[in-house]
């Protein structure tokens, strides 16, 4: 069994073709996809496609590569983030490599989300992009370490993880670990605790190889998963076990459940 822990299936050229995806996911044994909002427009959509759907779930937050006339109060947030299949806060964060000038903006709206994180008592998704050092002190100053989250599609170096995992945090590696030329996040990916370790597409971007430059989906998590196996010596069903038991560890809520339930519907295929 895979979750993948971080995809956007509501952009367009996914959800067209939602039962599709939903069914290539149940064939190759990924249970669940956590749909991740990037801003509040799309959020009703993203929390429908939860509501109907038991493989997904969804989280609320507005990502740093938006720029906006009003930002989102934490307390707003919270209110969003009421719903059970709701569970996380984010994608936030720090990107210094899309945007450039002052980008006070950005930092004051990752620590609106960190405050509503903390508010609502959900993890947060962190997104981090040339921006570390002031990711990894923002995350300090409003004491991220108390909800805890994922750092997602991870490319920064060890110690960035090793900050991060100390303050709660899991390593979630996306289809970028399949690249021949990303070394650097294999080693990573050897080096972190297993008990650390999540899995992502951030489909529709970013599909692993073989199907590099093609269209992304959850189905492909596989493909990172096999990866991480390969690089640690160990075998496909352990990496699988262990990034689900992370996960579930990470997000209790309503998981077995919901769990039990899209099982013995996969057994069916
Ligand atoms: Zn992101
Ligand atoms: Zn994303």
């Amino acid at each position: 069994m895979f979750i993948d822990s971080h995809c956007h299936l509501n952009f367009p050229e996914l959800v067209e073709n939602l039962d599709k995806i939903l069914a290539y996911m149940r064939r190759n044994e990924v249970s669940h996809a956590l749909c991740v909002g990037v801003n509040l427009e799309n959020f009703p959509q993203i929390q429908l496609l939860a509501e109907q759907h038991d493989q997904i779930f969804a989280s609320v937050g507005v990502h740093p590569d938006y720029e906006l006339d009003t930002e989102p109060t934490s307390e707003f947030l919270v209110k969003m983030a009421q719903h059970s299949k709701v569970i996380a806060i984010g994608e936030t964060g720090l990107d210094y490599f899309r945007l450039k000038g002052d980008l006070e903006w950005q930092r004051e709206r990752f620590r609106t989300h960190i405050r509503a994180a903390r508010l609502c008592a959900k993890p947060l998704i962190i997104h981090t992009r040339e921006a570390a050092q002031d990711t990894l002190q923002i995350m300090v100053e409003e004491e991220a370490n108390q909800v805890g989250g994922i750092m997602h599609c991870f490319t920064e170096s060890l110690e960035v993880a090793q900050a991060a995992i100390e303050m709660n945090f899991y390593i979630s590696f996306s289809g970028i670990v399949t690249f021949k030329k990303a070394a650097l996040i294999k080693d990573v990916a050897r080096s972190v605790p297993l008990d650390r370790i999540l899995i992502e597409t951030d489909a529709p971007y970013l599909a692993p190889v073989p199907y590099r430059g093609k269209l992304n989906q959850p189905a492909y998590v596989k493909h990172v998963a096999e990866e991480i196996a390969q690089l640690r010596g160990i075998s496909l069903e352990e990496v699988g076990r262990a990034t689900t038991e992370n996960f579930c560890r990470l997000f209790p809520v309503n998981f077995r459940r919901i769990g039990a339930i899209s099982l013995s519907a996969s057994s069916r295929h």
